[in-house]
């Protein structure tokens, strides 16, 4: 079978690769799942991965198969596995177990050792025709949402954010979030929007380009408000808005999140989930950040990854979204690729497409 894969940090060193079919006697215990792949999605870290700044190739191999972000069918199932079948659609997570206690109770997006496997990343990925792996890390997909199932891992990483912060704001017994601030307009920042509309709160979405563009349109078409940096700055939205309750971060710009700081409501919680790879500095005014924190009993959180809880929960928000907003989730898989064979194309689309919210390849029909 065909594969897109890289060598590691080598730049521009995408390729296809040809493989084995993989089998479900590959898994112990009979609980292996074959899937054959329909739709692959691409995002940043696969462009990091490109760019040799990120990945690794799994052990025994001198090649990394590429693509976290996977949607496919299931075509067999080993003995053992009884909460899926043939035909049933499915979308695998990320992350595998170390050996944390983290890891040992399926929470490995929580884990403390320092080199942890990631699919896509550095164990073999999704974008291949067909991929193997144990039933445990394989989430069932409704029929009614197999035109978006594509969209569920990156939806995951907001399901956690999300989630996380309300979990941290058990703490003050009676906190109900009015309003949010999300910063990033792209796939991440579209879905946290999606999210907290969900729960009925009142969004305000920061990116980078003025309105209207098809990012805007989408933010306000859920009922969420759109405001440009470059017309309004961020920090000085809350004469507009007052302070956000939640605000969920995901632009890739680390100095604004000192800003974020600032804008964060009394008992807030600002949650952090851009990936900040570079060496960026900024000055900050710290008494005024620290003081308002402290005498705000404020609080951050940083978040990556998800684990088969968030893949759960994200099943029940897209179909909650296609309910709510039919339509909508669609709108966001903007630049379809056909076949593994024109992987130049995927991240061609990826940085120099138009209108571009999501890239994806649709590897088999
Ligand atoms: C993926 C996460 C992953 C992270 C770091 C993101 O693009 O969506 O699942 O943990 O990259 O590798
Ligand atoms: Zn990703």
């Amino acid at each position: 079978m065909k594969a897109i894969a890289v060598k590691p940090g080598i730049k521009n060193s995408v390729h296809l690769v040809e493989m084995p079919k993989p089998s479900v006697s590959e898994i112990t215990n009979g609980r292996g799942v074959l899937v054959k792949v329909l739709q692959v999605g691409v995002d940043g870290t696969d462009k990091e991965i490109k760019n040799a700044e990120y990945g690794a190739s799994p052990e025994g191999s001198d090649f990394l198969v590429i693509g976290h972000e996977g949607f496919g069918i299931v075509e067999e199932v080993g003995d053992n596995v009884t909460e899926l079948k043939k035909g049933d659609y499915v979308v695998a997570t990320v992350r595998r177990p170390g050996s944390s206690i983290y890891d040992e109770i399926g929470t490995s997006d929580m884990t403390t050792d320092d080199i942890y496997f990631e699919r896509g990343i550095n164990l073999h990925g999704y974008l291949s025709e067909y991929y193997v792996d144990d039933a445990e890390f394989i989430v069932k997909i409704p029929k009614g949402l197999k035109e978006v199932g594509v969209l569920l891992e990156p939806t995951t990483v907001v399901e956690k954010g999300i989630t996380q912060a309300f979990e941290i704001q058990r703490r003050m017994r009676v906190w109900k979030p009015k309003t949010a601030a999300v910063l990033g307009a792209g796939t991440i920042g579209l879905l946290a929007t999606l999210v907290l509309r969900l729960q009925g709160i009142e969004v305000v979405t920061f990116g980078l380009q003025p309105k209207p563009y098809l990012n805007s349109d989408l933010i306000e078409e859920i009922g969420a408000k759109y405001e440009s940096t470059k017309e309004l700055q961020f920090i000085e939205s809350i004469n507009k808005y007052g302070a956000y309750d939640i605000i969920f971060e995901a632009t890739g710009y680390s100095p604004i999140v000192f800003e974020a700081m600032q804008a964060l409501a009394k008992n807030g919680v600002l949650v952090l989930s851009s990936v900040t790879g570079g060496d960026k500095t900024t000055e900050v005014p710290a008494d005024k950040i620290n003081l308002e924190f402290v005498l705000g009993n404020k609080v951050m959180v940083g978040t990556v990854n998800a684990n088969r809880e968030y893949f759960e929960k994200g099943v029940k928000d897209l179909s909650q979204a296609e309910l709510e907003y039919p339509g909508w989730l669609g709108k966001l898989l903007t630049h379809p690729v056909n076949g593994l064979e024109n992987y130049e194309e995927l991240f061609d689309k990826m940085e120099n497409g138009k209108d571009v919210v999501k890239v994806y390849c649709e590897v088999n029909e």
